[in-house]
């Protein structure tokens, strides 16, 4: 199974991707993760990536791409994989059609988590408080101002995807401010139903 969570941060990609992981044996692609450990580890991907991110800025279409064109080819993403938090724009989504036409691939499904925009700025900045509580690191771009803009950038760019992937017939909605346990519930049946279309 190969499949997009599409949201805007905070939406809860992260959690429903780490259930679906288990759910069925594939593995999660989050490109934030990778620029985060590249970051980290000082990759020269990574020195490119550290103030777009930090600024809450979208990195390059080039550098995203190809870290993903590269991850797809790895054994254990062989099984299928969710991808969070890739595509976010019109050239990463075409990228990725191409990418997969090349391996003979389709993507099943594009599951997008719709939330309410008030709540979350609220969410996001939870989540920064309950990392801290946790000893865990806070993200440099979860501060308010940036949030802001990631959530800007999303209305701007990333929701551009919906009509793209509807045009596809593999794009649903889902609740993204019910419970995790019922965000889950709809994502679920969204993938029965694509499962039954194709069968
Ligand atoms: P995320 O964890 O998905 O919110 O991503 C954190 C940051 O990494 C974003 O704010 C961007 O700076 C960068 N990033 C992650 N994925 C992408 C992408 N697909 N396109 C451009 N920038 C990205």
């Amino acid at each position: 199974m190969r499949l997009i969570l599409l949201g805007p941060p905070g939406a809860g990609k992260g959690t429903q991707a780490e259930r679906l992981v288990a759910k069925h044996g594939i593995v999660q692609l989050s490109t934030g993760d990778m620029l985060r450990a590249a970051v980290a580890e000082g990759t020269p991907v990574g020195l490119e990536a550290k103030d777009v991110m930090a600024r809450g800025e979208l990195c390059p279409d080039s550098l995203v791409v190809s870290i993903v064109a590269d991850r797809i080819e790895q054994p254990d993403a062989h099984n299928g994989f969710i991808l969070d938090g890739f595509p976010r724009t019109l050239a990463q989504a075409e990228a990725l059609d191409k990418m997969l036409h090349e391996h003979k691939l389709d993507l099943d499904a594009v599951v997008e988590l719709v939330v309410d925009q008030e709540a979350l700025l609220e969410r996001v900045e939870r989540r920064a408080r309950e990392n801290a509580a946790a000893g865990k690191p806070v993200r440099p771009d979860d501060a308010p101002e940036t949030v802001k803009r990631r959530i800007a950038d999303f209305n701007r760019v990333t929701s551009l995807l919906r009509p793209f992937y509807e045009e596809k017939g593999i794009h649903s909605s889902v609740d993204g401010m019910a419970s995790i346990d019922e965000v889950a519930r709809q994502i679920d049946a969204a993938l029965a139903k694509t499962e039954t279309a194709a069968a």
